[in-house]
């Protein structure tokens, strides 16, 4: 699997200048698994994805969204693709909010809110929401499937974590989860177990999360303990504060490798391999 970040913030899109290297875009995380196109969230950073994938058009990918706040939708009615006839989307939702994927992502452009609705988007778009629990199967186009499995998190009106499995290699998504007081999460230790790539809600630094517990987010520290319980290869540090520039970011990188070696902080651009 090819995996690249398109948005590795958190919150609320940070540009300027102190935020160039780490880039200012909310979540989207790209993964090719043969042919196969899956998108992690919507956030502002799937505008840029949709630029690139224009050139490929037609194309069919499957959407997966953690959950709807805000950071993880808002780039949905930029996506150019989805206005193009002969695309096709398959949106992938958990049902663990009050309104269904659908509703929410048409609410988004509905007005007053937004100038055109959903209904003008020329490509086939799909909605499923899907009960924990239950696994997604996607054709890979060379014979093989791409499986996708969920667990929930823990955070304000729910989120969902994704693992993908394709031809032995693993990935996991774990965004907009905050950690438990003295115990590991035991959903997320499983949904993790043996990842290649771990990607993981490292939001605050330990002294950061002291000032917003509740707030559904976690820090570097905990992704360690995570990583080294399930045996995961390498860990990704993602969904970083809109507060943080370059600086704080590599210094939380930093720190992290002084307790895991195979670690990086996610940045716009970032592509790697599983
Ligand atoms: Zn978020
Ligand atoms: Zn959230």
């Amino acid at each position: 699997m090819q995996i690249t970040f398109w948005g590795v913030r958190g919150s609320i899109p940070a540009p300027g200048p102190s935020t160039v290297e780490i880039g200012g875009n909310t979540s989207c995380v790209e993964v090719r698994a043969g042919k196969a196109i899956l998108i992690f969230d919507g956030g502002t950073g799937l505008r840029m994805l949709g630029k690139k994938l224009l050139k490929e058009t037609p194309i069919t990918a499957h959407m997966f969204f953690s959950h709807v706040h805000w950071d993880h939708i808002q780039g949905f009615p930029f996506f150019e693709p989805a206005f193009v006839k002969g695309n096709e989307f398959h949106l992938y939702g958990g049902n663990n909010v009050s309104r269904t994927l659908a509703e929410t992502l048409e609410g988004q452009m509905d007005q007053p809110n937004f100038p055109v609705d959903l209904g003008a988007m020329g490509a086939k778009v799909s909605f499923r929401d899907v009960p924990e629990g239950e696994a997604v199967e996607i054709d890979d186009g060379s014979g093989g499937k791409v499986r996708v499995t969920n667990a929930r998190g823990n955070h304000p009106q729910g989120v969902f974590a994704f693992r993908v499995e394709h031809k032995g290699k693993v990935v996991v998504y774990a965004t907009d989860t905050e950690h438990y007081d003295g115990r590991l999460d035991d959903k997320l230790a499983a949904l993790a177990k043996g990842a290649d790539i771990f990607i993981y809600d490292a939001q605050y630094t330990p002294e950061e999360y002291s000032a917003k517990k509740g707030w559904g987010h976690s820090t570097f520290e905990e992704g360690v303990k995570l990583a080294k319980h399930s045996g995961v290869k390498r860990l990704v540090l993602f969904h970083h504060d809109p507060t943080q520039n370059d600086a704080a970011v590599h210094e939380k990188e930093k720190r992290a490798k002084a307790l895991f070696p195979n670690v990086l902080a996610a940045y716009e651009g970032l592509v790697l391999d599983a």
